[in-house]
């Protein structure tokens, strides 16, 4: 084995080691080692990072310090300026001319590069001619008026209101969307004091009309060129992983859409107990033009795998309301009443002095003074058992809600529903009178449990929408069509 060491080799061993370095360069050969040694001893740029702490490294430091201090010593100063000649400033003709060949932008007001006067060779025109044709581009504010565009353009008041009444012969003017650009062309005109007329307008009405209005013979002609549209709704589908929101977003889904997803998965299952495994499925409005632009509007269905639990919600409006139904037909759950009329409860349910009667008599209902004829909303969904005359309530309307409940409305004005009818929460079922035994107009509310008045502030109703009958059907039908909605 060989090891190198300096410029020694030596063969592994231990005492009879035998050199086989050339004569002279041997730890034996002091004569010739010596002035090798004695010239490292000068060395003025030892290596500071080794033998640390020897005489060589000190001087070293010392030589460092010294190079430093001197080049310090030798230095500019840094906070005395260096003086150098300034040249004078330019004046009168020298500055006019060094100005005319700067540049400076046009933003902040430049009024430099040369100019000429003219000359006598140059004769003023009597009139400037015109561009014998304009094409110009507006667009639609929000809030502005289709002729009111084209008067800004340049169209005269006349021409811009008979335009506009063309094109609201073929589609409503409050139907094109703002910000829609018009293309637009005037024509040459006798004198600079008359507008110039339209020769031809062309913009996109709607997604999937297009309208295009050129003069022909001197009258606008109008030709509305359609543009086929696909309705096809964008399905997304794909794994949860870390975020349901981020990994619906990844596959496509619109924000808006996202948002509406999870809320309406809110309503069945708690979002943090969804895990990474699990598969969301959403259906999307989607709009696609043959002109290549794509809009998406509502959510459609919301869908989650979660293996063992599958998940299918779809939006169904029933009796104006729309909500997320299951794949069953169940609703969302509401908690709660809704407050039966807007006004202050003025007396409690339970034992009170009667105001007309004159004695202790209890009071089966909560009192809201309100205005004679202020609405009357039903507290939750529920069918109407009755609605007409009942002695001291007056004119009475009794809802019943299922889970043998019902709530009772007195003293009455007028009434909104018939007997027999289904009524949806929030709506109007009469108006607040003063019939029957009462003192002033308000409306006594009342909470039966079993047929049992209970007080109505002990209940809280939780109402779950059911779908039955043809209702479910048609429901089940749309789940099927748009479950076949192809992956995009
Ligand atoms: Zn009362």
């Amino acid at each position: 084995m060989y090891q190198h060491k300096g410029q020694e080799f030596s063969l592994g061993g231990s005492a009879g080691a035998i050199a086989l370095a050339p004569a002279g360069f041997g730890r034996r050969g002091p004569a010739v080692a010596l002035p090798v040694r004695s010239a490292s001893d000068f060395d003025l740029v030892p290596d500071l990072g080794a033998r640390i702490g020897s005489r060589d490294w000190w001087r070293g430091l010392a030589t460092l310090i010294a190079l430093c201090g001197s080049a310090i010593a030798l230095g500019p100063s840094l906070n005395r300026p260096v003086l150098a000649p300034a040249p004078a400033p330019l004046t009168g003709e020298a500055a006019e001319q060094a100005r005319a060949q700067s540049i400076s932008p046009l933003a902040y007001g430049a009024d430099t590069g040369s100019r000429m006067a003219a000359s006598d060779l140059v004769r003023p025109l009597g009139e400037a001619p015109e561009r014998p044709m304009l094409e110009l581009t507006a667009a639609l504010g929000a809030g502005d008026s289709f002729a009111r565009v084209l008067e800004r353009a340049g169209v005269g008041a006349a021409e811009a209101k008979s335009v506009a009444d063309l094109v609201a012969g073929t589609t409503p003017l409050s139907g094109i969307a703002d910000g829609t650009r018009l293309d637009i062309r005037l024509g040459r005109r006798p004198n600079k004091f008359v507008p110039r007329p339209l020769e031809a307008l062309a913009f996109r009405a709607r997604f999937d009309l297009r309208i295009e209005l050129t003069r022909v013979d001197g009258a606008l002609r109008l030709t509305p060129i359609p543009i086929r549209v696909d309705h096809t709704p964008l399905r997304v589908q794909g794994v949860v992983g870390d975020s349901l929101y981020r990994a619906a977003r990844a596959a496509g889904a619109p924000a808006g859409a996202v948002e509406t997803y999870l809320r309406a998965l809110a309503g069945k299952v708690s979002i943090g107990s969804i895990g990474s495994g699990a598969r969301f499925d959403l259906i999307v409005e989607q709009r696609r033009a043959e002109t290549g632009e794509v809009e998406t509007g509502q959510l459609l269905f919301a869908g989650l795998d979660q293996g063992r639990r599958k998940l299918q919600l779809l939006k169904w409006n029933v009796g104006g309301r729309a909500e997320w139904y299951d794949a069953a037909g169940v609703g969302e759950k509401r908690a709660g009443l809704t407050r039966p009329v807007a006004g202050r409860q003025t007396s409690g349910f339970g034992m009170r002095l009667h105001p007309l009667l004159g004695y202790n008599r209890f009071h089966r209902g909560i009192d809201f003074g309100a205005g004679h004829g202020s609405p009357i909303y039903a507290v939750s969904d529920g069918r109407v058992a009755m609605a007409g005359r009942a002695s001291g309530h007056g004119n009475y309307i009794r809802l019943l809600h299922g889970g043998n409940m019902a709530t009772g409305y007195s003293h009455l004005s007028r009434f909104a529903v018939r007997a027999g009818q289904m009524v949806r929460q929030g709506q109007v079922i009469g108006y607040v009178g003063s019939t029957g035994l009462s003192t002033g107009p308000h409306l006594h509310f009342e909470v039966y449990r079993g047929g049992a008045p209970v007080n109505p502030k002990s209940v809280n109703f939780v109402s779950t929408s059911l779908l039955s009958g043809n209702e479910l059907k048609a429901f089940r039908a749309k789940l099927a069509g748009l479950l076949s909605t192809p992956l995009r």
